[in-house]
């Protein structure tokens, strides 16, 4: 069998891999273990949240799939952080476990160029160039190609612990894959171990939901996908309960039979998506640990207690379980549990993911020291884009930090490397003014256009949009009124002079788009998801002059000393993680704490802003 491109592992980022190559024409195989491998959730069956939501939509932009998907699978839609500004907010969608996986098969069943090998690779085969030639699966099979892309997620030596329970596999329930760690050590990766962990999976039917309070989604739910026009899949609630004393109680008890805690688990895991366990010793007792209760299907009782993962054995879980509101008499389906899996160091690879080592090996998704499936399926893109662009000796792509959360994800993971599992969020952009989810298209789609990687059916859907677009701004901007005709008009403006497009009125606080049309009929009408795509530019573009001199002011400073005795603790507004990394690692300039992995812009501006205003702890000396 031979093909341009091989792509191993069909998780979040294996799809979009294969999907992007096959698109740009290269002929593709995605070796699985299992068709119904495709688009499983391993974890929560939730798509998008904060910084997440950005890269879903930018993967869709790219004519990726993700966003299709979880629009036809979503149970529950949530714009998260929207009273804040649109920079900052979050589509996230609770999904359909089932629905997720089959409407991912679905479509790549029947995609062009593309043909799926239920197989397990067992290595990667080098020709005598040191070049990639191919793959070997464990039943000895060749197949041979110029590119392969390894998405083969938390698998490797993967170790699942419940309490000193030890079970070899990638997921519960199936084997980990062993031979591909052995390949990657060939090759001269140095792999480490980090850890995630999961929470225990219940049966809805022995909740009492009567006692819990309700979490309704979005009375109209967006969607992720620009092709998707509305919703349509019913639409379900979540709960919230709480941990209590008791909870805490029992969990402080038998904290030294958690594996992470009895020294059993070696690798790091996410310091900001903690077990219930690290919430008690790190974070104390509070009022509770809140528990949103989500449903994992429409046509599926099981539900997901997310907030409490858990590497207690599963006695622990049980007891801790009946202590929790509404959860008394719940019963479990399938117990929480921690794993530990290898991954590569990902400064081994180039921006577009491809080894540093080996021509034609890229990597994609948590093997690269990631969670999640949006930074797995953003990562699969790129690799994928590069695989096939390799394989049909066209240039490679890459993509800015300046124009995508994915050109952040992977700027962060080639050139800082990781500690924990890095997750994206919106602090880690410091063009996140102008990276927002609403624009994604207006951003990547012409991009994805001119590297081949967009269908034509998406082409006039952009096309269209932004000519709409296009002329409503064009309309916007060329009537003005001056600001004591403003004022007359009943409008507060600074009486300056200088005259205001429909425009510029359409970017003061709460502007009602009918108001500035009383004053300019003539700019007639729109659909309403067209004026609020623009409405939101024009409120952006006030901000974005103050974005470009806020990061040259970061790059100026970058040589600025951090004195000694920095006080990190009584910065606000520093992440817990970001003040844990300062204190232990102490940097000695800014440039130095930029380097720290998982620093963000955001909290590179708090530190400067409070160094200049000359608040640091008093040394040793100074006390004496
Ligand atoms: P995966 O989705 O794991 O896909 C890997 C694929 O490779 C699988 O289909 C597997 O069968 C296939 N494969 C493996 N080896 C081979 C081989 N040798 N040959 C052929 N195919 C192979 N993410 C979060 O955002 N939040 C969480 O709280 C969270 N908790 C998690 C808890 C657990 C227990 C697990 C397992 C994962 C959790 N995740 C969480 C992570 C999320 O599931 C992953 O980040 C995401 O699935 C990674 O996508 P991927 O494509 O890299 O790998």
């Amino acid at each position: 069998m031979t093909y341009d491109v091989i792509v191993i592992g069909g998780g979040h980022a294996g799809c979009e891999a294969a999907a992007v190559s096959a698109r740009l024409g290269a002929r593709t195989a995605l070796v699985t273990r299992s068709r119904r491998d495709l688009g499983i959730m391993s974890c929560n069956p939730a798509i998008g949240g904060l910084g997440k939501g950005h890269l879903v939509r930018e993967i869709d932009a790219l004519d990726g799939l993700m966003g299709r998907v979880a629009d036809e699978a979503g149970i529950q839609f949530r714009m998260l952080n929207r009273r804040k500004g649109p920079a900052v907010r979050g589509p996230r969608a609770q999904a359909d476990r089932r629905i997720y996986s089959s409407a991912m098969q679905n479509i790549l069943a029947d995609y062009a160029n593309l043909t799926i090998v239920e197989a397990e690779a067992h290595d990667i085969t080098l020709d005598d160039d040191n070049c990639i030639s191919g793959i070997q699966t464990v039943d000895g099979t060749i197949i041979t190609a110029g590119s392969v892309v390894l998405t083969t997620g938390t698998f490797l030596r993967g170790l699942i612990h419940i309490g000193d329970k030890k079970i070899p596999a990638g997921r519960m329930g199936e084997k980990p894959s062993e031979g591909l760690s052995g390949t990657l050590e060939r090759f001269g990766f140095a792999l480490g171990r980090l850890k995630t962990g999961t929470p225990a999976r219940l049966d809805g039917r022995t909740i009492d939901w009567g006692s819990l309070s309700e979490q309704i989604g979005d009375e109209k739910p967006v969607p992720f996908s620009y092709l998707t026009s509305a919703i349509t899949t019913p639409q379900v609630s979540c709960h919230i309960t709480r941990t209590t004393d008791e909870t805490h109680r029992i969990i402080r008890d038998n904290i030294d039979r958690s594996a992470m805690y009895s020294g059993q688990i070696k690798g790091q895991g996410p310091r900001y998506c903690p077990s219930i366990e690290d919430k008690i010793v790190r974070f104390g007792e509070r009022d509770g640990h809140q528990i949103f209760l989500e449903p994992e299907g429409l046509d599926d009782d099981t539900v997901y207690p997310n907030g409490i993962s858990t590497s207690l054995p599963e006695d622990v879980q049980r007891e801790f379980l009946k202590t929790i509101p509404g959860l008394e008499n719940a019963e479990i389906r399938q117990v929480g549990y921690a794993i530990e899996y290898d991954h590569i160091d990902p400064r081994e690879l180039t921006p577009t993911l491809e080894s540093k080592k080996i021509a034609g090996l890229f990597l994609a998704g948590q093997i690269n020291g990631t969670t999640g499936y949006e930074e797995a399926g953003a990562q699969g893109l790129v690799a994928g884009l590069n695989a096939a662009r390799l394989a049909g000796e066209q240039d490679s792509v890459t993509f800015s930090r300046s124009e995508s959360y994915i050109g952040v994800l992977v700027d962060d993971l080639t050139s800082r490397g990781v500690s924990e599992p890095y997750r994206m969020f919106t602090s880690r952009a410091e063009y996140r003014l102008s990276l927002r989810a609403d624009n994604a298209d207006q951003r990547l789609t012409p991009l994805g256009l001119e590297f081949g990687c967009v269908s034509s059916e998406r082409e006039t859907a952009f096309t269209e949009r932004k000519t709409a677009l296009d002329e409503l701004r064009n309309r916007l901007t060329s009537v003005s009124i001056t600001p004591n005709e403003a004022c007359k008009r009943g409008f507060n403006l600074n009486l300056d002079g200088v005259r205001r497009t429909a425009f510029d009125l359409l970017s003061y606080p709460d502007m009602q788009f009918d108001r500035v049309k009383d004053i300019f009929p003539e700019i007639g009408d729109a659909p309403d998801n067209h004026i609020e795509q623009v409405q939101t530019d024009a409120v952006y573009a006030v901000y974005l002059k103050r974005q470009e001199s806020d990061i040259a002011a970061l790059k100026r400073d970058e040589s600025r000393i951090i004195p000694e005795t920095m006080d990190y603790s009584v910065i606000s507004g520093l992440s817990n993680e970001a003040r844990q990394k300062l204190e232990s690692q102490r940097p000695r300039s800014i440039a130095h704490a930029a380097r720290i992995d998982g620093m963000t812009p955001a909290a590179l501006t708090l530190i400067l802003a409070h160094i200049r205003k000359g608040v640091t702890r008093p040394s040793s000396k100074d006390v004496a």
